[in-house]
């Protein structure tokens, strides 16, 4: 997710700002009525001075006794010289001819429609008190004065002029000015004022949350270790609470989830099946090792290629679509070969929580041994069978023979129990070597292993064999020196049985007038004996299979020879038991050439003489 970038300071300054836009309002509302009441209050306070003055006088009542007024001017103005005396306002006396009758300046004798209010005027002689605001436009600045005017009634309360003050207000305008200055100059100080103390408040709401902010982004890079200070209990500091809560609750959830996922990987890492999951479009979602090896595809292949193309390699009939259409209602399983190899490959598709259709899971196993020991199981008994069938039938048919009554006859009876005695000891023998064979198998064969000297051994066997090769017309070479010693740990009478064996097979498979070599050398802390002969040799394809149970090139010749066809499976069993091995190299009638391998005694290893 990208975050936005962020303007550390905006909320701070929305806060500042927000609380000096209050302070301004409230202040500007404050001001506006507090001055305006304060300059009525002025205004009235020169209005009631000026009625005070004119009511508690006698002034109206004596001009009202003027009627009319015009011819009464000199009294009238003397009254008003006598009374403004000691008064800040002027005064004018106007007829109902807007004449001025007499004044308390030198504007007698005019007309009061010049330089007077005639509103006022024309309300007073409507029989009401009125005033006004006004400016002395004369003079230069204009002068603010406040005009009043009361009407003059006659004896008989008719309204016969009208009484006409004006005040100079300049200095109850300047004083509001003053104050209205003051007032200004509070408000921008209250609002400074404000502004540093909203620029600390917000610092204490904004920190906290910056401070969230902060841990949250580098949470979001998967520090987990981040801890938000809780500070205050107030909401903030619950969102702090709820920030250290939520971190811990993530960080449990996340090791839980990344726990599992480590195991889960682990296991299929580990796993010898192969497990391939494929999304809907054929990219593979996943693919462990085993499936990558048997695929024989790399991780940037996975990459790079879809499902179809990987899966080419293996079996261009696992199509994506194919196997979708086959599993469509239950999950499938086939078993196919490839380059030799078999598989066994299980697949069905997988579902999100809707069960709608995500795409296709499939484990592959590499079921290639298990189908060769299957088989070789299979192969064995069809041989075992077989093997003992041959010898058995023999048997039957003589001994019905002998009962259907060639038993009379001595001689052909006496020949044809030699015969299944024979047969009797060949099974004996194929029974021998199968339970030596399954006894080794089941480590339930005893071994005697004791030090012992091969040398020895061999002359023994060569011994043994030598009337054999006589009787063919062999020559048995041996090459080792009879007097030396080769030490080497081992069970010697079921060695013995190997080079017995070995040496028979080699008599056996060798034409009359034959030749076989024997040697040993030893090799670094190895006793290598090789027994090499010139005779019909083993046809190259068959070389792999020699040490198969039952194998045997020429099965009828190996019979006439009494073999089981066992001899070089024991052979090699009982050699790796000694921790050896055994190797045979054979050309097609040049000869064949077995090498059977032991280790050295330790022991004796050091300072003996190299036989070589
Ligand atoms: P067998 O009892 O038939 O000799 P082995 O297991 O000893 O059984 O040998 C298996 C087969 O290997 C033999 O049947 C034979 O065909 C072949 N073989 C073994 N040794 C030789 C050899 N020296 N020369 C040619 N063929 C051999």
């Amino acid at each position: 997710m990208k975050i936005r970038g962020r303007n550390r300071s905006s909320i701070r300054w929305k806060i500042v700002l927000i609380y000096c836009i209050l302070v301004f309002i409230a202040t500007t509302i404050v001001g506006v009525f507090l001055m305006s009441s304060m300059e009525e209050y002025y205004i009235n306070s020169a209005k009631n001075n000026m009625q005070n003055t004119v009511r508690g006088g006698t002034l109206i009542s004596s001009i009202g006794s003027y009627e009319p007024l015009n011819e009464h001017a000199d009294e009238i103005q003397a009254n008003v010289d006598a009374w403004v005396r000691g008064l800040t306002q002027e005064i004018f006396v106007v007829d109902e001819t807007f004449y001025i009758v007499a004044a308390s300046n030198a504007n007698r004798g005019k007309s009061a429609a010049d330089f007077l209010d005639c509103n006022i005027i024309l309300s007073a002689l409507a029989g009401e008190t009125a005033e006004s605001q006004g400016t002395l436009a004369l003079k230069t600045p204009e002068i603010p004065v406040l005009n009043m005017a009361f009407p003059i009634p006659n004896d008989e309360g008719e309204i016969i002029g009208v009484l006409y003050l004006r005040e100079d207000i300049t200095s109850l305008e300047d004083s509001v000015d003053q104050s209205k200055q003051l007032f200004t100059r509070a408000m921008v100080l209250a609002v400074l004022i404000t502004f540093i103390l909203g620029f600390v408040i917000s610092k204490s709401i904004t920190g906290p949350i910056n401070d969230v902010t902060e841990k949250a982004e580098k949470m979001a890079k998967g520090d987990f270790s981040q801890e938000v200070s809780v500070k205050s209990d107030d909401e903030i500091g619950q969102l702090a609470e709820m920030f250290n809560y939520l971190r811990q609750q993530l960080n449990d959830t996340l090791s839980e989830i990344s726990g599992e996922k480590n195991k889960l990987e682990t296991v299929l890492r580990h796993m010898a099946d192969g497990l391939i999951a494929v999304d809907l479009s054929g990219k593979v979602i996943h693919a462990n090792h085993a499936a990558m090896k048997m695929l024989a595809v790399t991780e940037q292949d996975i990459a790079e290629e879809n499902y179809d193309e990987l899966i080419q390699g293996l079996n261009p009939d696992l199509t994506m679509e194919n196997l979708m259409k086959r599993c469509e209602f239950e999950p499938e399983s086939e078993v196919f070969e490839s380059a030799g190899r078999f598989y066994d490959i299980r697949y069905d598709r997988f579902r999100d929580e809707n069960g709608k259709d995500v795409g296709l899971i499939m484990i592959l196993q590499d079921i290639t041994q298990r189908t060769k020991l299957e088989n070789m199981q299979m192969d064995f008994v069809a041989n075992v069978s077989h093997e003992l069938k041959t010898p058995l039938t023999t048997i039957k048919s003589y001994t019905e023979t002998l009962l259907a009554g060639a038993l009379a006859e001595r001689e052909t009876a006496e020949s044809f129990l030699g015969i299944i005695d024979s047969e009797a000891d060949r099974m004996n023998r194929i029974v021998k070597d199968l339970l030596q064979l399954s006894r080794m198998e089941n480590n339930q064969e005893k071994w005697n292993m004791k030090e012992g000297n091969l040398i020895s051994l061999l002359k023994m066997a060569v011994t043994k064999v030598a009337l054999t090769a006589q009787t063919k017309n062999q020559s048995l070479n041996s090459f080792f020196d009879p007097d030396s010693r080769v030490a080497v740990i081992m069970d010697k009478d079921r060695i013995e049985q190997v080079v017995l064996n070995i040496l028979s097979n080699a008599i056996n498979y060798t034409q009359d007038g034959g030749r076989i070599d024997i040697d040993l050398v030893t090799q670094q802390k190895e006793a290598h004996i090789i027994i090499d002969d010139n005779g019909i040799g083993i046809p190259e394809e068959e070389l792999s299979r020699v040490f198969e149970r039952f194998f045997r090139v020429d099965k009828a010749r190996s019979r006439s020879m009494g073999g089981t066809g066992l001899g070089l499976a024991i052979s090699k069993q009982i050699i790796e038991e000694h921790g050896g091995r055994i190797e045979l190299t054979s050309r097609e009638n040049r000869g064949t050439k077995v090498e059977i391998i032991l280790p050295l005694s330790p022991a004796v290893t050091r300072g003996m003489p190299n036989i070589e």
